[in-house]
């Protein structure tokens, strides 16, 4: 299934960019990046949600959230804000939560921030385990700071009960995106680059190709996972749903 991420509409209401997505999307899916004016957690947006027939996944904030952080107040601080998003999502009965591994000052500090990550695990797990959201790690772009850019990553959560969200287009500013797509995916993140920049471009825009994106879509329906069009323009989400339906996706 396909479904659009309100990132195309951020500066809309979110009133405005459900209705639009699911004009889009036939009322299908709306992935909301609960962030800015469209923060779903702890304002009124969140009444707005059943008036829509479309169902939703939800992008948990990541301003204020570091689940790597050096400092163990902000590291908690993430945590509950991590939670309360999966209580959220639980109320509502949304399946899926996409949640940040987090981030380091610079590289120097990169084996500490994965060691604070660590120590973040049991508490998603048990946020996954109270709740029954299930709680997706994302793959990040390419840029030293970044946790999961290596898909030996997956190793850490999976243990847990935590699954694993494919931004393709991060993978692909990271030169490891077959490499990824041998694991196993419980989401996606759809959009284009050329391979030099996080620019979220409308599929077939960059440089991934078709082929790929065929071999993408086949992977996705086998798992039930949804695939997520997730550009900063509304002309590349329109983009990259129309390339998702000609590449085989429903
Ligand atoms: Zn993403």
């Amino acid at each position: 299934m396909i479904g659009i991420s309100t990132l195309a509409f951020s500066n809309t209401d979110l009133e405005t960019a459900l209705s639009a997505v699911e004009q889009m999307t036939k009322a299908k899916h709306a992935e909301i990046f609960s962030e800015g004016i469209h923060d779903v957690i702890h304002s009124e947006n969140s009444e707005i949600l059943s008036s829509y027939a479309l169902s939703y996944s939800i992008h948990a904030p990541t301003l204020d959230v570091n689940l790597a952080a050096a400092r163990e107040t902000i590291r908690k601080t993430g945590l509950e804000i991590i939670q309360d998003s999966a209580e959220f999502c639980m109320n509502r009965d949304i399946e899926i939560l996409v949640v940040h591994p987090g981030y380091a000052a610079d590289k120097e500090t990169l084996p500490q921030a994965y060691k604070s990550f660590e120590k973040s695990i049991p508490g998603l797990q048990k946020i996954k385990e109270e709740t029954g959201v299930r709680i997706c790690i994302e793959n990040m772009p390419d840029a030293d700071i970044y946790l999961f850019r290596n898909p030996d990553d997956i190793n850490l959560i999976e243990t847990a009960g935590l699954e694993f969200i494919l931004d393709i287009g991060h993978a692909h500013t990271t030169e490891n995106l077959k490499e990824f797509l041998q694991n196993e995916i419980a989401h996606y993140h759809i959009h284009d680059n050329g391979g030099d920049f996080d620019s979220h471009f409308g599929f077939g825009d960059g440089t991934i190709g078709h082929f790929c994106l065929e071999q993408i879509v086949k992977k996705a329906k086998k798992d039930k996972a949804i695939l997520i069009a997730e550009n900063k323009t509304i002309e590349g989400a329109v983009k990259t749903y129309e390339a998702l339906k000609k590449a085989g996706a429903d």
